[in-house]
């Protein structure tokens, strides 16, 4: 599995953060996430897929 951010519909909500700390990152300029690496590792997985769930824009996409 791998997971991007589509920084378009990104609106800083920062849900992703809570969900899984371990792959997302905000930035300090204009607050929006981004992914440290694509490729989710297995035991992050429900993670991620509770990230997308919780993401009030739609803004992640796994692949
Ligand atoms: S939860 Fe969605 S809108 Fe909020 S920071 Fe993460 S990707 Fe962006």
């Amino acid at each position: 599995m791998k997971v991007r951010v589509d920084d378009g519909l990104c609106q800083g909500r920062a849900m992703c953060i809570l969900a899984c700390p371990e792959l997302f990152d905000l930035s300090d300029e204009d607050g929006h996430a981004s992914v440290r690496q694509a490729d989710v590792p297995r035991e992050l997985e429900a993670k991620i897929e509770q990230a997308v769930r919780g993401c009030p824009e739609g803004a992640i996409q796994t692949y």
